[in-house]
């Protein structure tokens, strides 16, 4: 009886040991993960988003604990702050990129501006409209990298900055006022309201409207953290994107908090005025939210290796943030057994639902979508490309925003067919389709438009980021090893390129890009030709 008391004891206390363990190793995966957003600048509109998504219970909803540490001309850079490890996340400029190539192990998660808001402000008084207008006078900028933008406009108009008299920025307003300078770099969303306010009239030179368009407000991280913490960091991003919605669809709330909590000296109307601008950034209707394109970081990276802010080569293995990278094992771990098995359960009775719902849409589907899709490649066929442009160029019409268009042919194709078969033909287009897929943004369109031609209608895409993009593509394609099918053997293929801007009707634009194609053939193939339309 004793004995078996006595097992009883000890199975129980096994039990209350079980209890504790069990407890403290479940305890930490329910307090919040606490992380530091170093902002970029002081509290203003500039980061509503950050201040929404606190405000709304969205970094809650994923369980993060944010404190925001206002940035200033006084405070560490945010990319220091993140490698020295005194914050998780920062906002930064897209000089950030050089930091990269020059080996520093800094991640990219979102771009929240498609433009940056770095402009030349001149007095309408003094006549400077131009960046040749600026020639021998004093020009404000900020220290490199942060005005690479307007240093970049300079350069491919031709102007050499010898010629003028470039002196750090005093981020004073009032050197452009007395006339101490003739162009001050400010942020086009925050000086120009003061110059209304004062009644003093005012032009912009804007690096967007001589084809520089960089990213800018780049929310980063560390290495480290977004491969340790990759759950966290993608919550992290999930969470901030949504505060931006929000915020940018709730103006007047988002000014009134801010105007509250966070920059009491700034007026509801100039926050109202900074939220005007800021949006026209973001171009939330026509962009994804902090969405980035490879293709136009390696563009801004060229920008800044051919202004020779660093030697380094442009290399952005790594840069950008995937959502697939590391699992973050401890809390995987924490979750247990059970809830995976309750989770499976689910996912597959969800999964179940979806697939029957989803062939039933399918089916419906189906034959309106086989009418406008290469069955081949799933591309748009010439059809889709034509419906699909027309709602496209619309969109971008009202927006105001550059369009262009890529013929692509691959070369000697039918050489492909005689020399490695007809399948293995068909295995190249199935492989140059994917190839040029990878590129595509929310709104522009691909397609096969013929046997082994295709085109691309990039929106928002003005000629020089479009060539940088087409020059892009050319290696990808140069890069690849087809392989025959049912051997181990492959091969190699080119294409030549016409390019050249969507304006008007696809038919005559059509028309355009299809002579620079041609041009681009009889240059030797393997080609881009950019058409002067
Ligand atoms: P160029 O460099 O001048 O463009 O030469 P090319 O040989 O590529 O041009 P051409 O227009 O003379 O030949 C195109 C070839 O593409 C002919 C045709 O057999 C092949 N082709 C067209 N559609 C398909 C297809 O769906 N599959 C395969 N395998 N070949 C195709
Ligand atoms: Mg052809
Ligand atoms: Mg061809």
């Amino acid at each position: 009886m004793k004995h078996l008391k006595n097992n009883y004891l000890c199975v129980l206390s096994y039990f209350l040991w079980a209890v504790v363990l069990l407890h403290s190793i479940l305890l930490p995966a329910y307090a919040a993960d606490s992380v530091k957003l170093q902002l970029r600048w002081l509290h203003q509109f500039q980061f509503a988003g950050y201040y929404m998504a606190k405000e709304k219970g969205f970094y809650a909803e994923e369980n993060i604990d944010v404190e925001l540490i206002e940035g200033g001309p006084n405070a560490l850079s945010p990319i220091e702050s993140v490698l020295k490890g005194e914050v998780d996340f920062a906002i930064t400029g897209s000089g950030v990129v050089i930091e990269r190539m020059e080996g520093k192990p800094v991640v990219a998660l979102a771009a929240i501006m498609q433009t940056s808001p770095i402009v030349w402000i001149t007095l309408k008084k003094d006549k400077i409209n131009t960046p040749q207008d600026i020639i021998g006078h004093t020009v404000l900028i900020m220290p490199p990298p942060e005005s690479a933008e307007l240093l970049i406009m300079l350069e491919r108009e031709g102007l050499s900055s010898s010629t003028l008299n470039i002196q750090p920025t005093s981020f004073d307003i009032n050197d452009l006022i007395s006339g101490k300078a003739q162009a001050y770099d400010g942020y086009i969303s925050n000086e120009p309201y003061y110059l209304e306010q004062q009644g003093i009239e005012y032009n912009i030179i804007n690096p967007k409207d001589y084809g520089i368009n960089f990213y800018s407000d780049v929310l980063i991280t560390s290495e480290q953290q977004a491969t340790e913490q990759a759950n966290l960091t993608m919550r992290f991003k999930k969470a901030s994107l949504k505060g931006w919605e929000y915020a940018l669809n709730h103006i007047d709330e988002t000014i009134q908090l801010i105007h509250q909590k966070y920059a009491p000296q700034k007026t509801l109307a100039h926050l109202r005025f900074e939220a005007r601008t800021i949006k026209e950034l973001v171009i939330p209707e026509l962009v994804q939210l902090g969405h980035m394109n490879p293709g136009r970081w390696q563009f801004i990276a060229q920008s800044y290796q051919q202004l020779n802010m660093t030697q380094a080569e442009v290399n952005l293995d790594g840069f950008l943030f995937t959502e697939k990278t590391k699992t973050d094992y401890l809390l995987a771990a924490k979750i247990g057994g059970f809830a995976s098995l309750l989770l499976a359960i689910a996912a597959f009775i969800i999964y179940k639902f979806k697939k029957l719902s989803v062939q039933l849409a399918q089916s419906n589907q189906r034959l309106s979508q086989q009418a406008v899709t290469d069955q081949l490649t799933q591309l748009n066929n010439r059809r889709g490309l034509e419906d699909n442009a027309r709602r496209v160029l619309n969109l971008a019409q009202r927006e105001g925003f550059p369009c262009c268009f890529i013929m692509l042919d691959i070369d000697h194709f039918k050489a492909v067919n005689d020399n490695y078969g007809h399948q293995a033909g068909d295995q190249a287009l199935v492989t140059f389709a994917k190839t040029i897929s990878q590129y595509r943004r929310k709104h522009d369109v691909i397609a096969r438009v013929g046997g082994e031609e295709f085109a691309i209608l990039l929106v928002n895409s003005d000629l020089i980021q479009s060539h940088q993009l087409a020059l892009q593509i050319q290696q990808d394609i140069n890069n690849l090893m087809i392989t025959i099918p049912k051997t181990t053997d492959t091969f190699k293929i080119t294409a030549s390129m016409g390019i050249a801007e969507a304006s008007g009707d696809l038919e005559s634009f059509w028309m355009i890009a299809d002579k620079a194609l041609y041009q681009a053939k009889h240059a030797g193939r393997n080609t881009l030709v950019v058409a002067q339309n």
